[in-house]
């Protein structure tokens, strides 16, 4: 193979080069042909192409790659990637089209519709790829991105995962009641198993963990800072997203009273209740917190269970 790529850099023919560019178009497939898909897959560099033909769009209309760009011509989609325009500019370009949609994220088809200025491969020319493009334009990076945080992901999955009684699967995410998609979880954690893992590693962090986590994620309000810092989490009344686990999970996702569990009966909401009720000095603990639903959980008011 070395030999091989040797041999095709220093001594190949034009003709040599175009088949090497017409090979990769297809293996890479896309509409366009950029430098990096190229070099990815090329045996014969992109820097050798763009000595020997003075340039790499000069090398696709040598390659004739015009052809099956339906109605474009290389050089109508290359004036797209206009050299032209300065980084700035193609930032800016994507950010507004991206308000015109009235949104903080663009897809690549979507830019073909609001930007008379740019397409999808100026920006995967300029900066890479599209996500670099969108990072550096201070856009989000899917369409679910920064929408929801962290949390929300954990607490949507705790939702979905009490509501089945179990470990849910990706396509119960797109059901009632949760409220991100499967593909934003896949999006934001990479795939469906890595966000099942980060959630059991959130939920097996020890309180202080999370405590720790959680004060550093609010450093921007100094104030709410000192007050977390000052109130230790089982002298407060909400109950932490790893409590909540740990005590459903204990109760098997069920009213430790009445045994009735959303997993069977899609009306029962289950509540995380203080046995001894928290405006009566009731500790924010395992062993003073338990499963109910809401029926029983309603029945009971502000009277000990006990
Ligand atoms: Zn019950």
């Amino acid at each position: 193979m070395k030999f091989e790529l040797k041999n095709l850099t220093r001594n190949c023919s034009d003709k040599e080069i175009i088949d090497e560019i017409k090979r990769v178009d297809v293996i890479v497939g896309k509409e366009l042909l950029t430098r990096k898909d190229y070099d990815e897959h090329g045996k014969i560099t992109s820097g050798t192409i763009q000595k020997r033909l003075g340039g790499w769009q000069k090398a696709l209309n040598v390659a004739k790659l015009g052809h099956k760009y339906s109605g474009r011509t290389v050089s109508e989609k290359m004036r797209k990637q206009n050299k032209n325009l300065t980084d700035k500019e193609i930032l800016k370009e994507l950010r507004t089209a991206a308000e015109k949609l009235d949104k903080n994220y663009i897809s690549q088809e979507e830019i073909k519709d609001n930007s008379e200025m740019i397409s999808a491969s100026t920006v995967i020319y300029r900066f890479g790829s599209w996500s670099k493009g969108l990072k550096k334009a201070g856009l989000q990076l899917s369409p679910y991105g920064k929408r929801f945080t962290e949390n929300e992901y954990y607490e949507n999955l705790l939702n979905v995962w009490t509501h089945c009684g179990r470990q849910p699967f990706l396509r119960e995410m797109a059901e009632h009641p949760s409220a991100i998609t499967p593909s934003a979880y896949e999006s934001r954690f990479g795939s469906w198993r890595k966000a099942l893992e980060a959630f059991i590693n959130k939920m097996d962090k020890k309180d202080d963990e999370l405590e720790q986590k959680e004060i550093t994620s609010v450093v921007k309000e100094p104030e709410e800072e000192i007050k977390k810092i000052s109130v230790p989490s089982e002298d407060r009344h909400e109950i932490k997203l790893g409590l909540r686990y740990k005590i459903l999970s204990r109760d098997k996702f069920k009213c430790i009273k009445c045994g009735t569990s959303p997993a069977t009966d899609p009306k029962c909401k289950l509540h995380i209740d203080h046995i001894i009720p928290f405006s009566k000095g009731g500790k924010t603990i395992l062993d003073n917190l338990q499963t109910l639903c809401e029926k029983c959980n309603l029945g009971k008011g502000n009277r000990h269970s006990k």
